[in-house]
């Protein structure tokens, strides 16, 4: 990833390169991902990962991974693994630096210490209600606690008591002492700890005290030798906090860390809230995690979304200032750009019409030749036989004047074969077509007579006598939206019931017989296709990534 025209252009570059003019962090840069273990990664997270392991990449640094696990409540081990499974599989890697807050519960602590030694954070008896009504509003300073001017004594005795726990959960919590009447909310003496009797996925009972966020995250960073904290933009106003904390406890302002924001990554039609992800998932509305209709990593892999796609998608867009919206379709494009290049072309009918063609022999088979990749070439074989299945659509009995595909007394070409003319169409009782009678030229074929013949339309077939059947699942988007692409805050009511298609009998040419799970293909003239982890060897099941039409890049062309 030398050649990474974001990283170049962008502004936390700029500004880690003024640093460096300064004579700031002349050991080299070093950034973090720092998820929390409560929910599985999503496409807003690939975006911080490109962006934290690429600026590291890019600077010649190293970027942690960090599980910021200081909230016990909502934390599990089942997160952690998947959090290591999507960033490996999107192609970056944390070497041996992969830490966790709850490494540092220790340090922690001693630094809420000298917080309190130093008469910088005091133990607040005020319930959560009190602390909120003495806070003030963005208009009115806030109000003291009268617990404010303890003693150092007193703080340090009621601190270790809560660290020993004598005291309930929300009884006491340990506060900065800053400013009441800051203009910025954060800095009206924040809570740093707080009492939760709850076991801890790695400290078990060791803790019944937790730091929170803006506590463990400003030092997380500055024990690790963080140069560049990158978060997103509702963290703006605690940077001062940040600050603050850092120059309490004397780091030194040439090396410390420093924090520097960027717009999250929202996209149409699409929720990137852990909490309503994990709502879909818990109330069944969708099949797990990795749901292929999930934004979620496990969820865009399964659909077929390659590590390169979601790489040149955070590329692509950028890293703004201020929130925007992107359009879903340009993600799309990404993955399509990159299968166009490397998926091979195979042929598949979704919605199977039998065609016979009368004039071949019933006991002949032939294998023709067909490419498999105009960019990287390659070919295979292609059974044909007597009787083909094609698309129902490339059929219509009774068709609009420019309809170029197969009609009563038609011709057209099937592709890598013969040129094909609808002779008869037999219909059941209800009056469906169920067959067509066809004949063949049977010197149209590549090298034969007629093989220049114009014919206007080419559609794809497979051999029936040959042709696998598969499941194919067809995906539309999980949710409805305005005509922006904002979902609806009522989410659950916004489900698209079309979300998912599932067809049973697709057939398929037998060249993608026993492919493994992840194999990309295009289906001629149907989209991009993957094969589903559910195939066995005697099912396969494929997700269709995405259809062939770019919509995005065709917007983008009209300008
Ligand atoms: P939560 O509400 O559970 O905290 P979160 O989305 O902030 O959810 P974290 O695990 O805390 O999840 O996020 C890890 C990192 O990913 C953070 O640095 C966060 O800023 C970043 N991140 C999360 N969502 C996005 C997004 N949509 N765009 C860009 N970065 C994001
Ligand atoms: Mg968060």
């Amino acid at each position: 990833m030398a050649e990474n025209k974001t990283i170049a252009a962008n502004f936390i570059q700029n500004a880690i390169e003024e640093d460096q003019k300064n004579g700031k962090y002349t050991e080299g840069i070093h950034t973090r991902f720092p998820p929390e273990p409560n929910g599985y990664l999503h496409i807003g997270h690939a975006k911080s990962i490109c962006l934290n392991f690429g600026l590291a990449e890019y600077n010649h640094g190293l970027c942690n991974l960090r599980f910021d696990d200081t909230n016990p409540t909502k934390e599990d081990t089942e997160y952690v693994d998947s959090i290591q499974e999507d960033i490996r599989w999107l192609g970056f890697s944390w070497g041996n630096r992969r830490f966790y807050a709850s490494d540092y519960f220790d340090q922690l602590y001693a630094y809420a210490v000298k917080l309190i030694r130093k008469g910088l954070a005091y133990v607040d008896d005020l319930t959560a209600d009190e602390i909120r009504a003495y806070r003030g509003t963005l208009t009115e300073p806030g109000k003291e606690s009268p617990c404010r001017n303890r003693s150092v004594e007193e703080n340090l005795d009621l601190f270790e008591r809560m660290k020993n726990g004598e005291f309930a959960d929300g009884e006491k919590v340990l506060r900065a002492k800053i400013d009441m009447a800051s203009p910025n909310m954060v800095m009206r003496d924040t809570v740093i700890y707080r009492i939760a009797h709850v076991k801890h996925h790695r400290t078990g009972d060791t803790w019944c005290i937790y730091p929170m966020y803006d506590f463990a995250h400003p030092l997380s960073d500055a024990i690790e030798g963080i140069t560049h904290s990158i978060c997103t933009l509702e963290f703006e106003e605690h940077r001062p906090f940040y600050d603050w904390l850092l120059d309490a406890l004397d780091f030194d302002p040439a090396t410390r860390p420093r924090q520097i924001e960027f717009a999250r990554l929202n996209l149409t039609n699409t929720v990137t809230s852990k909490r309503k992800l994990r709502q879909l998932v818990e109330e069944g509305y969708v099949r797990g995690w990795d749901d292929p209709r999930m934004p979620t990593i496990s969820g865009l892999r399964r659909r077929g979304y390659t590590p390169a796609s979601l790489r040149n998608f955070c590329e692509e867009i950028g890293v703004a200032k201020s929130n925007s919206l992107v359009d879903v379709s340009m993600l799309e494009h990404c993955v399509r750009d990159d299968l166009n290049e490397h998926a091979d072309r195979v042929m598949a009918v979704l919605h199977p019409l039998k065609v016979v063609i009368t004039n071949y022999p019933e006991d002949r088979e032939e294998y023709l030749l067909a490419d498999n990749n105009p960019m990287h070439g390659g070919r295979r074989f292609v059974p044909f036989s007597r009787e083909l299945w094609i698309e129902q659509e490339d059929f219509m009995e009774d068709p609009p004047k420019k309809f170029f595909r197969l009609k009563p007394g038609g011709e057209v070409r099937l592709k890598h074969a013969y040129i094909i003319k609808c002779d008869e169409v037999i219909k059941d009782a209800q009056g469906n077509v169920t067959e067509l009678h066809c004949t063949a030229d049977l010197d149209s074929k590549t090298g034969g007579a007629t093989a220049g013949r114009k014919i206007k339309g080419t559609i794809h077939w497979v051999a029936a006598r040959t042709a696998l059947q598969a499941e194919v699942r067809l995906y539309d988007y999980l949710l409805e939206t305005d005509e922006e692409g904002n979902v609806p805050a009522d989410f659950i009511g916004a489900l698209n019931k079309d979300s998912l298609t599932v067809i049973d009998d697709a057939r398929i040419e037998p060249s993608v017989r026993l492919t493994a799970a992840g194999t990309h293909y295009q289906f001629l003239r149907t989209g991009y296709f993957v094969v589903d982890p559910d195939t066995t060897p005697d099912r396969l099941v494929f997700n269709r990534v995405v259809g062939l039409r770019d919509s995005w890049a065709k917007e983008k062309k009209k300008g």
